[in-house]
């Protein structure tokens, strides 16, 4: 069946190959990111397939944005009863070292984006009685050496997932969450640029702890977002599906 998804931090990484995805899942997607313009390669990708999307510019830490952005979707593609939060950021330091803002724009973007945006969606959910919200989480919820803001949110992803599954079940509305381990993105670019190492040589150094030895890539995170969003997972819900290459990556 078709519906209406929206993907946050879509113009790119994760998020473009999510939204790519469920687009070939044959859903209409809204290809949100902070710029609409960063937006325009991942909706020609879907339509040149055949498939229709819409780009939307929206900050999903800013609540009026995330409203509008919500409405737009409504009018244009048609209620969304798919949600994604994937939208992040970094700014990592070592605790004693990090800032008031990076700890607050961490926290901000991941946890209350994701708070926004599943409160904007799940009235459409509701009214349908039907919905799927895949949060995105990380291996790094379970502790990571320069990532106190990033480890707080992601492991606050899972709490508001299991909430959000227990609040809105009742409603035909699953909430679950993935948590990636290292994947190919300009996220972990910006890690590798940070601690002054090649990304050819910080790919392999990292793939060589994982278990299926090699580096995930967008594709292996959108088949398992794309799980959690179709019909027949209609019972699992409030999960935390590691998406490492093993237990820990
Ligand atoms: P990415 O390549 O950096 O893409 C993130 C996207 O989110 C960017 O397009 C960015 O826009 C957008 N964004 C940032 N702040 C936003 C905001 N306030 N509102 C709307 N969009 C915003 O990241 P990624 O690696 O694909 O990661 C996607 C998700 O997976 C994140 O939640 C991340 O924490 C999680 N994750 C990634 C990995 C990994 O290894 N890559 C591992 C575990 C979890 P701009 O380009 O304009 O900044």
């Amino acid at each position: 069946m078709t519906r209406t998804a929206i993907v946050t931090g879509a113009a790119r990484g994760i998020g473009a190959a999510t939204a790519t995805r469920l687009a070939a899942d044959g859903h209409a997607v809204a290809v949100l990111d902070l710029d609409e313009a960063h937006c325009a390669d991942t909706v020609a990708a879907i339509t040149d397939a055949g498939g229709r999307a819409l780009a939307v510019g929206a900050n999903v830490a800013d609540a009026t944005a995330v409203t509008d952005a919500v409405a737009r979707v409504e009018a244009e593609l048609g209620a969304p009863t798919i949600l994604v939060n994937n939208a992040g950021i970094i700014r990592d330091n070592l605790l004693f070292k990090m800032s008031e803002d990076d700890w607050d724009s961490v926290l901000s973007v991941h946890l209350r984006g994701a708070f926004l945006m599943s409160r904007a969606v799940q009235a459409h959910q509701v009214t349908a009685g039907w919905g799927r919200i895949v949060n995105l989480s990380s291996t790094s919820a379970l502790g990571n050496r320069g990532q106190a803001n990033y480890a707080a949110a992601k492991a606050g992803m899972q709490g508001l997932t299991k909430t959000l599954a227990i609040e809105l079940g009742r409603y035909g509305v699953t909430a679950n969450a993935v948590a990636p381990g290292f994947i190919v993105t300009d996220m972990t670019r910006q890690t590798a640029e940070r601690i002054g190492v090649g990304m050819d040589e910080f790919i392999a150094a990292r793939a060589a702890e994982v278990p299926v030895g090699r580096a995930g890539y967008p594709d292996d995170i959108a088949a398992a977002v794309s799980f959690f969003c179709s019909e027949e997972a209609g019972f699992v819900s409030g999960q935390v599906l590691y998406v490492a290459g093993g237990p820990r990556a």
